[in-house]
């Protein structure tokens, strides 16, 4: 076996990295027999010379075989699963989870806390008074058994290769790369024991791919891997220019994706979820196509089952669900500075406002505020007069208040007409 500078020098100089020697590294960074300096070296090699596919679904299968994984065949039938790879005031998945279940189907998910500028699914959940995501294995099957739905935080022994790999990309200009970001991904989905997932590849603004074409790449990587494990993918590109729905941070996203489980809530996020939902039971084993899996997906959104399936589900993971009653922050409101169109909110920047107010961390190990967050009044296209409200910041101190505001404002832009119509939905593989 090549020493470590051999391999590292193999990828610097261009050439393929095979299994044995991504085995090597991998088993090396777990061990702790390579030091961060030489992970970071292959990194960087990695992310100047790009990954094949072949060596994407090879270090794949590398980190997934780093640590444990769940075998969910005792439910006896197959477990959807979706992810989505990050964005502002994305509450698809609280809204998603429940609507499957109230299908019929079976969802079940390991999901992630948010970091810098995009929020989690975990943090959220956890806005909820007594909302446990860290359930032992036995209880998570146990649940997806009994009410076909739950939601929790990774287990410290799945893709051990990725925690390590990720904080050192994190902290070495190594994220951006399609290879790294496909393995890092399906390597957690591979190990949760899913049978079926649905990605939802941002794009825009506020996302990891600034492109479509980025986001193209991506898929191609993600299905590539799905199919080397026999897990059924489909992909989803979705706009991520302006923040999805009207609320952002943990508790106002809950209460937002309660409204859309009560057949109200913004069209926006009501779209994503029910094009995802559609393409996931027709994944499950209902039998049914998208068109019908939408039908059932909107019809549970209309009836109230799927909200009644949110509240068992809460019940069931120790949460005292409450619509509309939490600790309200003081708010700072953002107005227009002159008449016009509302021509962008950057995600970007609303994002960066959420986390400046509280709800979101600089550091893995910060504390996120449930309450803080932003509300914005105004939407993408409409029209505004001068001092109209366009956004709420909402804080626990004055002093973040007024920091988190200031970020906002920087968020609109404001111009003489309105802008093009954007699909949100941009495409499908
Ligand atoms: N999300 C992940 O889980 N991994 C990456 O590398 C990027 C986004």
């Amino acid at each position: 076996m090549d020493v470590v500078t051999d391999i590292i020098a193999w990828k610097r100089d261009g050439h393929e990295l095979d299994a044995e020697r991504l085995t090597a590294f991998v088993g090396g960074v777990v061990a702790g027999s390579i030091p961060a300096y030489q992970a970071s070296a292959l990194l960087m090699a990695i992310v100047l010379r790009g990954l094949s596919p072949a060596e994407t679904v090879d270090l794949c299968r590398a980190m997934v075989a780093s640590g444990k994984t769940l075998d969910l065949s005792v439910i006896g039938r197959p477990v959807l699963d979706k992810h989505s790879s990050g964005g502002v005031g994305d509450k698809v998945t609280l809204v998603l989870a429940p609507l499957v279940a109230a299908c019929g189907a079976v969802f079940g998910k390991m999901s992630g806390r948010g970091l810098g500028h995009t929020g989690g699914t975990l943090d959220k959940l956890e806005s909820i008074p007594g909302f446990k995501v860290r359930l032992p294995q036995g209880e998570f099957l146990r649940q997806l058994e009994r009410i076909g739905v739950a939601v929790v935080s990774q287990g410290e022994r799945l893709v051990p290769a990725d925690r390590i790999l990720y904080a050192l990309r994190d902290v070495t200009a190594t994220v951006d790369s399609a290879g790294l970001i496909a393995a890092s991904i399906m390597a957690k989905k591979i190990a949760s024991g899913t049978a079926a997932i649905v990605l939802d590849l941002k794009v825009g603004d506020g996302a990891f791919m600034r492109t479509l074409d980025e986001a193209r790449s991506l898929s191609r990587l993600c299905r590539e891997i799905g199919a080397a494990f026999g897990r059924r993918v489909t992909c989803f590109f979705t706009a991520m220019d302006a923040p999805l729905g009207r609320a952002v941070g943990n508790r106002l996203e809950v209460e937002e994706a309660w409204d859309v489980l009560s057949g109200a809530g913004p069209d926006d996020v009501r779209e994503v979820t029910l094009t995802l939902a559609g393409a996931l039971l027709a994944l499950s084993d209902l039998g049914v196509d998208e068109t019908e899996g939408r039908r059932r997906a909107e019809a549970v959104l209309a009836d109230g089952r799927a909200a009644g399936m949110f509240e068992r589900w809460c019940l069931m993971q120790g949460g005292r669900w409450q619509p509309g009653v939490f600790n309200r922050l003081a708010g700072v409101e953002v107005k227009a500075p002159r008449a016009g169109y509302v021509t962008a909110i950057g995600a970007m920047d609303v994002g960066r406002a959420a986390q400046t107010a509280g709800a979101g961390r600089q550091k893995v190990d910060d504390d996120v505020d449930p309450a803080a967050g932003v509300v914005l009044a105004r939407g993408v296209g409409d029209a505004v007069a001068t001092g109209d409200l366009l956004a709420t910041v909402f804080a626990r101190d004055a002093a973040r208040r007024s920091r988190a505001a200031e970020v906002l404002a920087g968020a609109f832009a404001i111009g003489d007409a309105p802008p093009p119509e954007r699909a949100l939905v941009m495409g499908r593989e």
